[in-house]
């Protein structure tokens, strides 16, 4: 006999920022228990499906959950009791319809986000097999052969995750030249550690940004690559053939659109966009580049094809990742693949709210050849659903952090977990 849901209720724990977020559990009648802790960003885009919050400034600042949590323990804990814990898209269609707005704004996506996830690991827990197996099989992916994602770790941290003056908020490491899954982290932790020392030496701080990233003030933007330079020809990984360079610029964080203009204000500089274009492009021309991240503004659509158009299909290698420009939305991403702008997609669950729109974008992106890069957000917490989520969809790509800061480590760890099951078989 089939199981079912007996209880979905949610409770107010804190995330890595310290700010308020739900924790979900599921429990079944024959005993199952389930749990998700929902994510939360803070260069948020703008199409991206709505993080309900109190709003009550005398409790968190506002920033309080308990009208989610609400939503979770009355809403929908009353449509989802009683339901068969077999059918994933069938439940999170319920989520969608009890919602019944474009951008989750009455549940809250990160309600929604947190039942769909707990339910996900219900189900593979009635199934007993481990998560990633569960969500390659129950959505087709009819992966054989696990691979491991390759890591995209964010070392230095800008922008709106860090108060450091830089304007750039992530600079990545890739350890594309690495095979196993362990080593790569190992190269990443190298490397962190290396550029600890060089930011020491040159008397600049080394405390971490939101995502475990050190936050350094330097004197241009342009230094951070000098620094990471520095610190991988400390170690015995080889640059640009071991290791490449990323970064997400989270454009839109410095894009004022009204004037139509990029300002980077450590650099002193108020770009159009196609400045903004040439100035990556010198970068590109002096550091081995793998990827680059919302190198533009969100909605700046004609620099995108620009951008694309000049780097993606001169080098097979780039990554050229839409983030805020997509939002994990498959409306956004057609949009995308309509136009021949961007060549992969940034897929984070709480952008767009199921699990099961979740993997309907990354299909969506896979059967028109564009790189999956699984993401967490800038506030996150110990939950590790991410790291299945990239092994379970053969997503190529998994963007989680420095290696340092246990909200980080947590998703390396489980994927090194994942790894050494999967050689054990
Ligand atoms: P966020 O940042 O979680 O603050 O949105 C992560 C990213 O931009 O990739
Ligand atoms: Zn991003």
């Amino acid at each position: 006999m089939a199981d079912k849901i007996k209880q979905v209720y949610a409770g107010e724990i804190l995330d890595s920022r310290g700010n308020p977020t739900l924790e979900v559990t599921v429990t079944t009648e024959k005993g199952i228990e389930a749990k998700a802790d929902v994510p939360s960003g803070a260069s948020i885009g703008s199409h991206e499906a709505l993080e309900l919050r109190d709003g009550d400034i005398a409790r968190y600042g506002g920033k309080g959950v308990l009208k989610a949590i609400t939503n979770v323990n009355t809403t929908i804990n009353e449509a989802l009791r009683g339901q068969k814990v077999d059918n994933l898209s069938h439940l999170d269609q319920r989520l969608i319809d009890l919602d019944g707005t474009p951008d989750k704004s009455r549940l809250g996506a990160n309600a929604v986000t947190g039942v769909s996830i707990a339910l996900a690991r219900a189900m593979a827990q009635v199934n007993q097999v481990p998560v990633y197996q569960f969500l390659n099989d129950y959505f087709g992916f009819k992966i054989k052969d696990y691979q491991m994602p390759m890591p995209l770790a964010n070392i230095i941290n800008g922008g709106k995750h860090a108060d450091s003056n830089l304007d750039i908020q992530e600079f990545l490491i890739i350890p594309e030249g690495i095979g196993d899954f362990n080593h790569r982290v190992r190269a990443l932790a190298e490397v962190y550690h290396a550029l600890a020392k060089v930011l020491v030496n040159q008397g600049y701080d080394s405390d971490v940004g939101d995502e475990g990233g050190y936050a350094p003030d330097l004197s241009a933007n342009e230094e951070a690559l000098q620094l990471i330079l520095k610190a991988i020809e400390m170690t015995n990984y080889r640059v640009g053939q071991d290791i490449y360079f990323g970064l997400d610029a989270g454009a839109s964080t410095f894009y004022d659109s009204a004037e139509g203009k990029y300002k980077l204000d450590l650099d002193k500089l108020v770009l159009t966009s196609e400045e903004m274009i040439e100035y990556y492009k010198k970068w590109l021309a002096v550091y081995p580049f793998s990827a680059l991240e919302d190198p533009l503004a969100e909605d700046d659509w004609p620099a995108w094809k620009k951008i694309t158009d000049e780097l993606a299909l001169t080098s097979n290698k780039l990554l050229i990742i839409g983030d805020d420009l997509f939002t994990t939305s498959t409306a956004r991403l057609q949009q995308g693949l309509d136009q021949g702008v961007a060549n992969s997609v940034l897929v984070k669950p709480n952008q767009i709210g199921t699990l099961t729109e979740t993997i309907n974008c990354i299909k969506l992106a896979q059967a028109n050849k564009y790189e999956v890069v699984i993401s967490h957000r800038s506030g996150e917490t110990e939950d590790s659903f991410i790291a299945d989520l990239a092994v379970g969809t053969g997503a190529a790509y998994i963007k989680t952090g420095a290696p340092a800061r246990s909200d980080r480590v947590a998703k390396y760890n489980r994927l090194i977990a994942i790894e050494a099951e999967l050689n054990r078989r």
